[in-house]
């Protein structure tokens, strides 16, 4: 079967690869639709390998060449002894996470904490940029009639920026700023209206700030050319907002959410830095300020995302700028996600 495989940094061959044969006891074999092209995957293109193993991983015993792929959605090929609840032909959404189910953090549900955490496309035998994949059971949910497959397939990022709004408790009423309006800020931005909250997005490229602009869910705010806190503290009647969910990972807009922020407000980190950044302990003191980091997302969130996107029609799909085969996921995936000049903010690819 044709997939997209890891080999090392700026190595990433379509080639043909055997086929994963009958899923075991509590697999199912799956063939993928659609699957995202997340920051993860182009850490590992440009710099990596970082989260694939080169030596066999703790959990999962894989280890580069890795066959990539972990934000998708399939359908169900086949299904291994012991699995109920799924049948051959359903369309499903599939959270990639792996954990041992034993240490301290599992135990205490925290499984995203998982001291042997694997994930499906990084550190497993499969991944979902490919024609078929096994995958264990219980890390699949079905998706409704009224749900598409490339809204299946944003069910994971979705997760991940609920997970940023949720932990920033924001409530509906309040209002909340998003920094970033990449694939996390946007799908953090639609899922903060769903709840009810006054959204305000910031971003400096033209690009994503048109985009975000054409979800017509909040105001837009191009820092390069305004003073965001003092716009924001203006808005909110001098006091500046509830909450703020930094999804850029650049230190200046981290800087501005603590200006935007009221006191007593809460600033929650779910853009990753690549390097240190400073915070001044003062203000946090000073104005109660909350900082806290989310990473991924409750590993049982997938049943209430899917509800929530198809019940509300949130159109996650328009974080999507373009949807390629196999065969251009270099070119049109990688290396235009990576290139200063690119357009797109979230790319999918089908290698049926
Ligand atoms: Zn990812
Ligand atoms: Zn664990």
């Amino acid at each position: 079967m044709r997939a997209a495989v890891f080999h090392g940094a700026h190595d990433i061959r379509v080639e043909s690869v055997p086929e994963p044969g009958e899923p075991g006891p509590g697999e199912v074999l799956l063939r993928p639709y659609w699957c995202g092209i997340c920051g993860t995957d182009l850490h590992e293109y440009a710099v990596g390998p970082i989260v694939i193993p080169t030596e066999p991983h703790p959990l999962t015993s894989a280890r580069a060449p890795q066959i990539l792929g972990h934000e998708f959605s399939g359908e169900v090929a086949a299904v291994g002894p012991g699995v109920h609840g799924l049948r051959v032909g359903e369309r499903v959404s599939v959270m990639p996470i792996l954990t041992c189910g034993n240490c301290y953090f599992c135990r205490r549900g925290l499984g995203h904490l998982c001291v042997s955490m694997g994930c499906i496309g990084l550190s497993f035998d499969w991944g979902a940029i490919a024609e078929l994949a096994i995958v264990p059971a219980r890390n699949v949910t079905p998706i409704p009639d009224s749900m598409t497959e490339i809204q299946g397939a944003l069910v994971e990022p979705t997760a991940v920026a609920a997970y940023g709004v949720d932990s920033a408790r924001v409530r509906p009423g309040e209002s909340v700023l998003i920094s970033g309006a990449g694939p996390i800020g946007v799908l953090a931005a639609l899922y903060a209206e769903a709840l009810g909250a006054a959204v305000y997005i910031s971003e400096v490229n033209p690009i994503r700030a048109e985009l975000a602009r054409s979800l017509a869910i909040g105001e837009v705010l191009d820092p390069s050319a305004i003073d965001v806190s003092a716009h924001l503290r203006d808005r909110t009647g001098g006091i500046g907002v509830d909450a703020v969910v930094e999804c850029s990972g650049n230190e200046r807009a981290l800087h501005a959410g603590f200006a935007a922020v009221r006191s007593a407000g809460r600033i929650t980190q779910t853009g990753l830095f690549t390097k240190p950044a400073s915070i001044d302990p003062m203000a946090l003191a000073q104005r109660e300020i909350t900082y806290n980091g989310t990473w991924c997302y409750p590993l049982n969130d997938w049943p209430r995302i899917i509800d929530l996107i198809a019940r509300k029609g949130i159109p996650v799909q328009k974080v999507v700028t373009a949807q390629i085969g196999a065969e251009d996921l270099v070119e049109k995936g990688f290396e235009t996600l990576l290139s200063p000049t690119g357009n797109e903010v979230k790319v999918l690819v089908n290698a049926r």
